[in-house]
């Protein structure tokens, strides 16, 4: 089985302290076959505030320097988690514009309300007792989705963790199902697969297996293809939780093939 983790955090985002080579190291002890490194940029910061550039350089310097200690023990790629570009396009593509011909993979997340509450960080609401505010947070995330998926296909390569506002519902006590949103979550899906994108199965540190054989079983009779697995760890005791369990239920779910990408062009390996 290829084992392969393409959602990863260090020391480059705001909310990690690990140093990629620690991760990397991690990488070839779970045994995996390839790793991407995947830094937050948010458009908007956790408090709403839109953020300054990424700092390509330190990034470009530290997966450099990783790469160059792990020789061919471990295939390594350069990524970016790029969260909120239905809020600023032009800014989304200007930030990956500068990741230049060095950078493998786009990650295209939705960390935060935009237009309303804020535009805060999810992390940051209370829906205790609130099943009107999980609403509201699950359809907002649904029509930026929607947005990101049909105007903006150009700055991301697989769509992670589509049930991010359901964290922090359930965090909060509240019991709200994705299937609930069966059919816009199949209208995105269809979307994605029509303009050859990849959904991103999150284990979120192994502590989300849950959500995704329902999910996985939509984007195929949506006509999907393209899969990414990753644990989004943040720490390198966190890399690869729950990968090799993703990778059974894909092929549970009738997929042959787990996807990495390679200068944002997608590399399918069997499973
Ligand atoms: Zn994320
Ligand atoms: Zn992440």
């Amino acid at each position: 089985m290829y084992l392969c983790d393409t959602h990863s955090h260090t020391k480059i985002s705001p909310d990690s302290g690990a140093e990629l080579l620690d991760t990397a190291h991690a990488a070839i002890a779970a045994g995996l076959a390839e790793f991407c490194v995947t830094d937050h940029h948010d458009l908007l910061d956790y408090a709403g505030i839109p953020a300054g550039p990424f700092d390509w350089a330190s990034a470009k310097e530290q997966y450099r320097a990783a790469k160059a200690q792990l020789g061919g023990r471990l295939t390594l790629r350069l990524g970016i988690e790029l969260g909120s570009a239905p809020y600023d396009p032009q800014t989304a593509r200007e930030v990956l514009a500068q990741g230049g011909e060095e950078m493998d993979f786009v990650l295209g997340s939705l960390h935060n309300w935009i237009g309303m509450e804020g535009n805060r960080d999810l992390y940051f609401s209370s829906f205790h007792r609130n099943t009107a505010l999980a609403r509201k947070v699950m359809e907002s995330t649904l029509d930026h989705t929607w947005t990101l998926v049909t105007k903006c296909a150009d700055c991301y390569d697989s769509l992670a963790h589509i049930v991010y506002p359901l964290r922090y519902i359930r965090r909060d006590g509240v019991e709200l199902s994705i299937a609930d949103y069966e059919d816009r979550v199949r209208a995105i899906f269809t979307e994605m697969a029509r303009t050859g994108r990849a959904m991103e199965v999150n284990t979120w540190h192994g502590a989300d297996l849950g959500s995704w054989p329902l999910l996985l079983s939509w984007f195929k009779e949506c006509g999907g293809e393209l899969v990414t697995v990753g644990a989004d760890a943040h720490r390198p005791e966190d890399v690869a939780k729950g990968v090799p369990q993703a990778m059974e239920m894909l092929k549970a779910a009738g997929f042959d093939c787990v996807t990495t990408y390679e200068r944002r062009k997608p590399v399918l390996h069997k499973l």
